[in-house]
């Protein structure tokens, strides 16, 4: 089944109010294995709505429509269906008591304009609202080109109105009249330090699976998601389908991939230390505490972080540290010497098993010729060696920050597998 999704609203259009209900609304419908192919936007405009309406009736198997049912004048969606549809308005009392009687319960006189909210175009059936005051409706009629019966579904814009409603009523119905509902299932594997490209390369005969099973790649600031995706019609047949795919990916990327679904990077180091038993403790220049605060939000951190310090200056990194003034005014705070000597030091003076490094220029002032705006030194530091790695990072001021962290982290659960 396909379902087509319209947001009504002037608002959306203008890039004051993000459509997050599409997006909720598409991952709903996914998980009962109904299609979204296309979602549409348009203003608050009688005649564009009723043109949306017509090409999504044309593609689709069902419709759903948010927004503009409240009781303004600028709230149009019911009467624009209403026309297209070719139904006239009828006057429901048993809603328009509903309505008088929540303002009664919130001692609040009730605005003439909410009367509108009563008409519900011929042979709609109301879907409830239980928080808000704007009836939905599912009209189930012939569309206007003869394409078969379409069902165009209303619900409001207002997020915390529509969500029980669609999960109470729409869902169910859409569950009964589907002809082909299944279920859609999804697993996303996450990896990082390798760019899409080269991932894209490496799993390019998985890239090209047709449904039932898919497989997309996905890039964010220093990770790859490969999300897996299969149809069935149970989830357990379905996540079977994924399993054996995963199956033969997991090789591919078997140096690249920390986890999958809900895993961050910094949880599935956190929890490595903590199941090894291992400490770490961190000292930060560039990043300015990023590292610090990425371990801390993972729950049970404190078993495994012991400490981590911003050492800002080059007076910091001395006193603090020990770094030798001579050595930071010969090589510079920002060089493989210094980073490798912090990473020792703070591991020293902390007694943990690991102990972390990062200094850099996150730009976008800084940089010179010979060390460019991104050139970031991450050392490693265990009680058998200190590693370290010069890595040249593009991007803004918050984005060079962060790929150093994930590169940081990387390092260290590279650094885990090994034992
Ligand atoms: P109301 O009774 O509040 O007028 P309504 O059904 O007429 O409800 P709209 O007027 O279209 O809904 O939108 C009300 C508010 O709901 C918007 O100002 C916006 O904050 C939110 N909203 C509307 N559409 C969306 C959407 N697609 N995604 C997220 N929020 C939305
Ligand atoms: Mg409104």
């Amino acid at each position: 089944m396909r379902i087509e999704l319209i947001a009504v609203g002037t608002e959306l259009l203008l890039g004051h109010t993000i459509n997050t209900n599409a997006a909720w609304l598409s991952q709903e419908l996914a998980k009962i294995g109904v299609d979204v192919f296309f979602q549409s936007t348009v203003g608050d405009n009688p005649s564009r709505i009723k043109q949306v309406l017509s090409l999504a009736s044309g593609r689709s198997d069902g419709i759903i429509v948010t927004g503009g049912l409240g009781p303004t004048e600028d709230d149009i969606t019911t009467q624009a269906i209403a026309e297209f549809a070719r139904r006239p308005l009828i006057f429901h009392p048993k809603i328009l008591k509903k309505i008088r009687n929540r303002f009664q319960r919130r001692k609040i006189a009730m605005s003439k304009l909410n009367e509108r909210q009563a008409y519900l175009p011929k042979e709609a059936r109301e879907i409830s609202n239980s928080v808000g005051t704007a009836p939905g409706f599912i009209l189930f009629g012939d569309s206007p080109q003869k394409t078969g019966t379409v069902p165009i579904i209303a619900l409001p814009g207002v997020p915390r109105e529509m969500k029980p409603m669609f999960l109470q009523t729409v869902r169910p119905f859409l569950q009964k009249h589907g002809k082909t509902i299944s279920v859609l299932v999804c697993k996303t594997l996450r990896t990082t330090g390798l760019p899409e490209s080269t991932i894209a390369a490496r799993v390019t005969k998985w890239l090209k699976l047709k449904p039932p099973v898919t497989v997309g790649i996905y890039a964010h600031l220093g990770e790859v998601d490969l999300r897996v995706m299969a149809k069935g019609e149970t989830p357990k047949k379905a996540e079977r389908a994924i399993a054996k795919i995963e199956k033969e990916i997991r090789p591919k990327i078997k140096d690249v991939s920390f986890g999958s679904d809900e895993d961050t990077l910094e949880s599935v180091v956190v929890n490595h230390l903590i199941a090894r038993k291992k400490t770490l403790a961190v000292v930060e220049s560039c990043t300015g505490g990023l590292l610090a605060h990425r371990v801390t939000n993972v729950s049970g951190s404190s078993k495994i972080l012991t400490q981590g310090l911003v050492t800002y200056s080059n007076k910091s990194k001395t006193n603090l540290l020990g770094v030798p003034a001579g050595l930071l005014k010969k090589k510079g705070a920002v060089s493989r010497e210094v980073a490798l000597l912090m990473a020792q030091r703070i591991r020293q003076t902390a007694g943990t098993t690991f102990g972390i490094g990062i200094t850099g220029i996150a730009g976008p002032t800084g940089g010179t010729k010979k060390k460019p705006v991104g050139l970031v030194y991450i050392a490693l530091a265990t009680s058998q060696k200190t590693y370290c790695s010069e890595l040249f990072l593009k991007g803004s001021r918050e984005e060079i920050k962060w790929q150093a962290t994930q590169n940081a982290l990387n390092g260290l659960r590279l650094e885990l597998m090994k034992t």
